[in-house]
């Protein structure tokens, strides 16, 4: 039984869901204490309690403990069942969260799967549905695997309502390198506005404008049906030969849209000016992958706690390591050793 202490490191749910995919694939029990220690309402909230769930039913799991508010849970992993499963989050709670949680356990199964998800699209925190399919699987996908996401409709906190479908060809993950991201080929600053004036969109794009020297062209606002509403998102994205960062602004109550969009830029412009692979959010990401192919390699800017946590779990379930090493470029090259 691997016994974690939720509270240490970055101290939040992505410590249960890598302890969820990795004792799916490993076939170790675990229990976590103090789960979401270090958040301001720890204990275990709705889309955390659905993500358990998921890996659960897709990994024929027993668990203890899985309720809103828990702080401690325990979980003993059965055999991974592939095939059509639909999960919803009750709230607007992030599907994209749910499926990093699944994912791992369903690549390396012996069958397909077809995984519809209902919840949240684009909620702050987490991963929105853009950075997800264009940012993380097309890398998921180069190590062998097939998987490819759709969205059949946003879904903004706190309505939530939204879906994903994703279609997953399982095959072993080999080790890749992400090093050199390539030529710059294309950029595109996307304000989503539902059920909200297309002046905030306006305004955020107008930000967006000053911090990131980009065609006119590249700025659009895009309106999506009032009744997905009220929501709103600033996604930033740069397309290179080797991989696309996205990074984004969700739009919030007491939050200017000059103030979430000149953040989102000034990240996306400092992206740009470093020769890094991979953004913060996509390290951290990446690293399970990685682990479970057993090697490879790549660039980042400078990790963050997301990181080293993901990385000090993944060593307790597979002894499988990363080094995170400066170099000389002022990037950071992290690389999984065996
Ligand atoms: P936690 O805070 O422990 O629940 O983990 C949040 C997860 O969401 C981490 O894997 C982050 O990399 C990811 N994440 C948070 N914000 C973003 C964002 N704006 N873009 C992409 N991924 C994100």
């Amino acid at each position: 039984m691997i016994i974690i202490d939720g509270s240490e490191g970055e101290g939040g749910g992505q410590v249960v869901r890598n302890a969820c995919a990795l004792s799916l694939v490993t076939g170790q029990p675990f229990r976590i204490a103090n789960v979401r220690g270090k958040r301001e309402k720890p204990g275990l909230m709705r889309q955390h309690v659905t993500a358990i769930e998921a890996a659960c039913a897709i990994g024929g799991a027993e668990c203890e403990g899985v309720t809103v508010g828990s702080s401690e849970i325990l979980f003993r992993p059965g055999s991974v069942r592939p095939g059509e499963h639909r999960f919803a989050v009750g709230t607007a709670g992030s599907t994209n969260l749910v499926l990093q949680t699944i994912l791992p356990p369903l690549i390396l199964a012996d069958a397909p799967s077809r995984i519809v998800l209902e919840g949240g699209t684009h909620n702050m925190l987490a991963p929105p549905f853009d950075f997800i399919a264009k940012a993380f699987l097309p890398l998921v996908n180069r190590m062998g695997p097939r998987v490819e996401a759709r969205l059949v409709r946003h879904g903004f906190y706190p309505r939530g309502g939204g879906r994903i479908e994703v279609e997953i060809m399982p095959a072993p993950l080999r080790p890749i390198e992400c090093i050199d991201r390539g030529a710059l080929l294309s950029v595109s600053a996307s304000a989503l506005f539902a059920g909200l004036p297309l002046e905030i969109a306006e305004r955020e794009l107008k930000t967006a404008r000053k911090f990131l020297d980009w065609p006119e062209e590249a700025f659009a606002a895009r309106e999506l049906p009032a009744d997905r509403g009220p929501g709103n998102a600033l996604l930033l994205e740069a397309a290179f030969e080797h991989g696309t960062e996205i990074v984004t602004g969700f739009g919030k109550l007491g939050v200017s849209a000059e103030s979430l969009a000149k953040t989102a830029a000034q990240r996306m412009a400092g992206f740009l000016a470093s020769a890094a692979f991979a953004g913060p959010y996509l390290a951290d990401q990446l690293l399970l992958p990685f682990a479970l192919a057993g090697g490879g390699r790549f660039t980042t800017v400078k990790p963050s706690q997301h990181a080293r946590t993901a990385a000090d779990i993944i060593a307790l379930f597979t002894g499988r390591r990363f080094v995170f090493r400066p170099i000389e470029d002022g990037t950071h090259m992290v690389e999984c050793t065996t």
